[in-house]
């Protein structure tokens, strides 16, 4: 299986850098994954809204306060967070529902120093332009990416 086998050259490669066991190398791998930004990217997406609007929004006080809703003029509130852009990493949609009918909007904000994944430049074949490609943290939902696979598995 091609894949088990791309897995198993990265942990070699490790193994060959470091003097790892296989199974070092590959625990090793796999918690240089799970940590920094990857923690951060998911506490920025997975939190429970507001059971009310007097308290601070568990989002980290990074969203705009609810619009009065045109319809029953309760107020909105926000109600999850989710990677905005396939490119831009630091680019989010906020979604936001109203408390008194089944109105609801999103709106596009920039949350500089919470990306939801890396941004590389990959030159795709022999003399075509370098795209920019994002890999998403594992453990972030992306509507338009799919999450980057642990090592192909
Ligand atoms: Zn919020
Ligand atoms: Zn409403």
């Amino acid at each position: 299986m091609t894949t088990n086998r791309g897995r198993k050259d990265v942990i070699r490669d490790r193994m060959a850098g470091t003097g790892e066991s296989y199974n070092v190398a590959a625990r090793n791998l796999k918690a240089m994954k799970d940590m920094g930004a990857t923690r951060e990217a998911v506490l920025t997406q997975r939190w429970r809204p507001a059971d009310s609007l007097d308290v601070p929004c568990p989002c980290g006080g990074t969203c705009e306060p609810g619009e009065r809703c045109a319809r029953c003029h309760a107020p909105h509130r926000h109600v999850a967070r989710y990677p905005g852009s396939t490119t831009e990493v630091e680019t989010w949609v906020d979604r936001y529902e109203c408390l008194g009918c089944p109105a609801s909007y999103t709106l596009t904000v920039v949350l500089p120093g919470r990306p939801w994944g890396v941004a590389e430049t990959v030159v795709q074949g022999g003399a075509a332009e370098p795209v920019v490609r994002a890999r998403v943290f594992p453990g972030v939902a992306h509507p338009l990416l799919r999450q980057e696979e642990p090592y192909g598995d």
